[in-house]
């Protein structure tokens, strides 16, 4: 993957969330305590301030940078776990795997640092299934894929994360952070489209 490529991921990425940091504020405030927005948007305004230095990068050094990045610049619950991510795939990368493998791997180690699955209304309601139908390769299908698992999370009840202390008041909310990583989702599935890459 050449710079002007990762150079690009980095600004679609970081456009999908600064657009709509209003709207997964809300959702944050609705169950969590509300910082969801201005938290990613602050770890993307850092990766695009970056971008240079991260788009000179190989792009499995790139993928661990950015992820580094996320760490400290996002903080809360989702900084981590986004980091985890990346840090991840960048591992899978490192190995030459393709991106289905890269996000499995990056999916385990979201699994391990959040101490969660599937089902517990997270971040992880959206990568999975994402990742099952990227893995199948129903390359086309990927965004409604997105769409509807964050549907399925609005009748979950939250089992990890600060929305996890409503308990049962939690259900009937979309879950934040599946609702940033269906952005992201669109974000990359677009470009990589456009590219003729996916
Ligand atoms: P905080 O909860 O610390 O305020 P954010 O508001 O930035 O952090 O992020 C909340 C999101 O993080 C949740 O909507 C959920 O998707 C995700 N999340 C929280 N805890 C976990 C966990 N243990 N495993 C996976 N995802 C989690
Ligand atoms: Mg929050």
């Amino acid at each position: 993957m050449n710079g002007d490529l990762i150079d690009a991921l980095i600004a679609a990425a970081h456009s999908a969330i600064s657009d709509h940091a209003d709207e997964l504020t809300r959702l944050d405030q609705a169950i969590g305590d509300g910082d969801h927005g201005i938290n990613l948007k602050r770890g993307f305004d850092a990766l695009l301030a970056d971008r240079e230095a991260i788009a000179g990068l190989g792009y499995p050094e790139a993928l661990h940078k950015a992820g580094m990045t996320l760490v400290m610049k996002v903080g809360g619950a989702s900084g981590p776990l986004f980091g985890s991510l990346l840090m991840g795939m960048a591992k899978a990368a490192g190995r030459g795997e393709d991106l289905a493998s890269q996000l499995g791997e990056g999916i385990e180690m979201v699994k391990k640092r959040g101490k969660s699955d599937v089902g517990a209304k997270t971040m992880l309601d959206l990568l999975v299934p994402v990742h099952e139908a990227l893995a199948a390769g129903r390359i086309d299908d990927l965004p409604q894929v997105a769409d509807d698992a964050v549907v399925r999370t609005r009748d979950m009840q939250a089992m990890r994360g600060r929305a996890s202390f409503l308990g049962e008041r939690s259900i009937g909310h979309d879950d934040p952070g599946a609702s940033s990583a269906r952005l992201l989702v669109h974000a990359v599935h677009r470009l990589l489209g456009e590219r003729g890459i996916l």
